[in-house]
């Protein structure tokens, strides 16, 4: 590709929305476009990239065994009323109606309509194993779209679906995904680490999610040296039995206008830990009453997963006020109104003394013991791990990371094959319920995570594998007649040799076409000038490494085509 003729509009300014990184250098870098908030164009050298990525996932997708299909975007809303996510999937979920006032969704996942062909064609257990997968722009409606393709409400993804006649079929496949997923990222240039996640909306129990270690990450990841290693939205710890305290009375005490756990641990000069935070819940129509230790934070994710919704909602204060006739600030577990479901989060501590809310205006009660006043009769991990909490696995204190994640994948079992009755005839004639796993790969956000990894001050510096272009020819000065010669050879031959190369023939200062290039940053640049052409030679120059090699001008194609096979070898599929 000639610059002078690429539609690759570089900027030398941050755009003022950006906060990350990778959102700043894409734009600056001419790869992207904003159009609304969350939805955005993807520039010629940005499509480059991003079709880079489809084809390795698609590739290693199609070695595990899977076959590439194309699901409809536009979905009617039937099929999501059959899995009840239609009610469920809440406000991300883009939904349409036509003009005959039907409803209809945008797809933001595939389960109903992968599930529906699969049920109207699988017959036998001969027909299984089965490994679906397309890739497809998707919509969602984020709460809070930002860091340009990272969260955004259109964005492309690889996502796939396997079946089986049973749970050790489905163990297999997703041994394989596993392996598959490892090795796309692998070949992206990428560091990551797979952590055991939550399951959120989709179900399921079992799940990975693979993240890249990157500072800028959105998700926090607990792991220690035994290999244990969770995002916080799931993450588990062991919990150390404190010694046990002697009983005391219950004990009412006057806590006026006190609420959160700082204020009321500061007016009784008790820590936070000895309290218990007691939080009013909804799923659905289910009030729910969510107990935990006052220095631990309530996990939404975990307490989705213990109810069986997707999105428990925090009740209000007059909803607080009907269910336990105390003020917000004030609720407690003791003597909680029969029927509201309570339950006790697994560090809640037996024989210790706690501080609850009262369920009364400016009243807490003191002394307040499991067993003894609060019947513990449920109890469930509910609580986010945080910084020194110990190791489920081994016991160690676990390391706190930032990730981003880039790929997530889920044993669903039955949960959609059940709903929507797919099933298949064993070898005895009965019939059975097909099992299900689901994998995603968010291909743009994978774009961007790259960026977050590989830049610099200066610009991007790309894997081969990804990169936009292999090599980047720059002429210092194109009307010196012998330099745009040379130039315009190793461009002819290069491209002949099938290496993509960009060549950079406008006419402008060095400065200026250098900056742009560490910018757009191809991993390897040649630079040719008056005064190297002097002594026969030109300049190779690593964009990650900066180091400079000056190669006699006949040696230029060889030497560039012998770099590209190398590193694109590195980085290529290890059978
Ligand atoms: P997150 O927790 O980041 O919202 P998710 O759990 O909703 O992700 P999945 O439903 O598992 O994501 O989707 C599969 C993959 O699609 C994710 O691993 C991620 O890489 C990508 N993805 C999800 N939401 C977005 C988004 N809004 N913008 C870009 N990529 C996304
Ligand atoms: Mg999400």
């Amino acid at each position: 590709m000639r610059l002078s003729r690429a539609f690759l509009p570089t900027l030398k300014e941050d755009p003022a929305d950006a906060e990350l990184v990778s959102h700043k250098l894409m734009v600056r870098s001419g790869m992207l476009r904003k159009l609304a908030a969350g939805v955005y164009t993807i520039l010629p050298l940005g499509w480059r990239v991003t079709r880079k990525v489809e084809q390795i996932v698609r590739e290693e997708m199609d070695r595990a065994g899977g076959q590439e299909l194309r699901l409809p975007i536009l979905m009617p809303a039937e099929l999501w009323q059959e899995t009840g996510r239609w009610e469920k999937y809440g406000k991300e979920l883009f939904r349409e109606r036509d003009r005959h006032d039907r409803d209809y969704v945008l797809g933001p996942t595939h389960e109903e309509a992968i599930t529906d062909l699969v049920r109207n064609h699988i017959r036998s257990y001969r027909d299984l194993p089965l490994n679906l997968y397309q890739i497809q722009t998707k919509f969602r409606d984020e709460i809070r779209p930002r860091f340009g393709v990272m969260r955004a409400r259109e964005f492309l993804m690889k996502d796939g679906y396997s079946f089986h006649t049973d749970e050790a079929q489905l163990a297999a496949s997703y041994e394989e995904m596993r392996d598959a997923y490892a090795a796309v990222f692998r070949r992206c240039g990428l560091e990551f680490v797979i952590v055991e996640a939550d399951s959120g909306a989709i179900g399921g129990d079992v799940n990975h999610e693979f993240m890249v270690t990157a500072e800028s990450g959105e998700s926090l990841i607990f792991s220690s040296a035994c290999g244990y290693a969770a995002s916080s939205e799931s993450a588990k710890f062991r919990v150390e039995p404190a010694p046990p305290e002697k009983e005391a009375p219950l004990t009412k005490r006057e806590t006026p206008g006190r609420k959160t756990v700082e204020e009321v641990s500061s007016f009784l000069g008790v820590e936070p830990g000895r309290l218990l935070k007691s939080l009013v819940f909804f799923a659905g129509p289910d009030p729910v009453l969510a107990v935990v230790p006052g220095d631990r934070e309530l996990n939404e994710a975990k307490l989705a997963r213990v109810l069986g919704h997707p999105a428990p909602r925090l009740a209000t204060a007059e909803e607080i006020e009907k269910l336990t006739g105390g003020p917000l600030g004030f609720t407690g577990p003791v003597g909680i109104r029969d029927g509201l479901r309570t339950i006790l989060d697994v560090s809640v501590q037996e024989n210790r003394n706690y501080v609850t809310g009262g369920n009364a205006p400016d009243l807490h009660l003191l002394n307040v013991r499991l067993g003894r006043d609060v019947e513990a009769r449920e109890r469930a991990d509910l609580s986010t791990a945080r910084e020194g909490d110990r190791c489920p696995r081994c016991g160690d204190v676990m390391r706190l990371s930032r990730g981003i994640e880039v790929g997530h994948i889920f044993k669903l079992g039955t949960k959609y094959s059940e709903a929507m009755r797919a099933t298949y005839l064993d070898a005895e004639g009965n019939e059975r319920i097909i099992v299900m796993g689901t994998y995603g790969i968010g291909i743009t956000r994978t774009v961007a995570a790259v960026i977050e990894q590989l830049h610099d001050e200066n610009g991007i510096a790309w894997p081969f594998s990804v990169a936009p272009y292999h090599v980047h020819v720059v002429p210092v000065n194109v009307s010196h007649p012998e330099t745009r010669e040379v130039a315009e050879s190793l461009y002819a031959g290069l491209e002949k040799a099938g290496i993509e190369v960009l060549l950079d023939d406008r006419d402008e200062r060095p400065g200026a076409k250098f900056k742009d290039a560490d910018l757009i940053g191809v991993p390897l640049r040649v630079t040719i000038g008056e005064r190297g052409l002097k002594d026969g030679v030109v300049e190779l120059r690593d964009r990650k490494t900066g180091q400079v090699d000056r190669i006699p001008v006949g040696n230029a194609a060889g030497e560039v085509r012998k770099r590209v096979e190398e590193a694109l070898r590195k980085l290529s599929p290890s059978d």
